[in-house]
């Protein structure tokens, strides 16, 4: 096996330190940094396993890839999400789903305080963004870090563990009591309810006529962000290797405002139960009762006994007569 450079671990293990004493200062500013910390120490620790496995596969590019600029640490190295991508799929590197989630939830939060976007205007939803991210981090640490450490590694691992878990199991504590303070307007909730594709909490209503809202972070972007960010955050689906692989995308255009949000194979978590659901003008239903126009594929009332077809190939079909 190829040795751990333990230096950057530790450096990495220090990101993560300094995440967690910024928690524990609480304050919102501290927070904004505890997000960004903890994504320097997310891909600090990736690259450590990554170069692992090869050295090249930690450079952005691998065919550009020069040994001696790696050693001087004078190149592009990759991203989060494709650093994940690859462990997965070239170092077959045991991730779940679930903790994949959580990372790329927590580096979209880094790219929007990076790029001076506003962030969750609830602080405990990004405290929970963090806190989720962490566990996945000590999980990776566990698994693929800690089995090669030595002794004195182990120490600073087994400290930096159990620091980490104590600030992780106070920010659960206050997530359930706000989400247990939701409860009774989600269970009771005319609307469908899904996982919010920015917090990932059981939270996000679908609306009335107009774009819904997570009650947890006050995520409301319009319908077909929305739905893109769905079928992508939480769905876990990719439109490019979806259309690559001559699959149909799942985000398609409602047949009622003809906005591009309506997803077929929504999860919805209470009262109102849904297959497909439009994340513009809050359309919802089961599959059996949409069908597909046998011209060109847009979703329309279904009509027993008759082929289906949408009201603007009608329109067409009228108009040529
Ligand atoms: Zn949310
Ligand atoms: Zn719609
Ligand atoms: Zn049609």
């Amino acid at each position: 096996m190829v040795e751990i450079n333990w230096h950057v671990v530790n450096n990495g293990l220090d990101f993560l330190e300094s995440a967690v004493e910024l928690l524990e200062a609480g304050g919102e500013r501290e927070v904004k940094y505890a997000a960004l910390h903890l994504s320097a120490s997310i891909e600090t620790l990736l690259k450590v396993r990554l170069a692992r496995e090869h050295w090249t596969l930690v450079v952005a590019d691998p065919r550009e890839a020069r040994r001696t600029k790696y050693e001087s640490g004078d190149f592009k190295s990759v991203p989060i999400d494709q650093a994940l991508d690859r462990l997965v799929n070239i170092a077959g590197v045991a991730i779940s789903d679930e903790d994949i989630k959580r990372i790329k939830s927590l580096n979209r939060t880094r790219n929007q305080i990076a790029h001076f976007a506003l962030i969750a205007e609830n602080p405990l939803a990004t405290r929970a963004t963090v806190a989720r991210a962490m566990e996945a981090l000590l999980r990776f640490i566990e698994k693929q870090l800690a089995p090669g450490a030595s002794l004195e590694e182990r120490k600073i691992i087994d400290a930096t563990y159990s620091h980490v878990m104590e600030q992780i199991r106070q920010i659960e504590v206050m997530v359930r009591e706000r989400m247990n303070s939701l409860k009774p307007i989600i269970a009771q909730a005319d609307v469908p309810v899904v996982k919010c594709p920015e917090c990932l909490q059981d939270a996000y209503l679908f609306s009335d006529g107009t774009a819904g809202k997570c009650l947890f972070c006050s995520y409301n972007k319009s319908g077909f962000v929305a739905a893109a960010d769905y079928a992508t955050n939480i769905l876990g689906e990719d439109e490019y290797s979806t259309i690559k692989d001559g699959g149909e995308w799942i985000v398609s255009q409602c047949h009622l405002c003809a906005d591009t949000a309506l997803v077929d194979g929504i999860i919805t978590t209470a009262r109102m139960k849904a297959t497909q659901g439009c994340f513009g003008c809050g359309y919802f239903g089961d599959r059996d009762a949409l069908e597909q126009c046998s011209r060109c594929n847009a979703w329309t009332e279904a009509e027993p006994d008759s082929v289906a077809v949408c009201s603007d190939c009608w329109d067409y079909m009228i108009s040529r007569d």
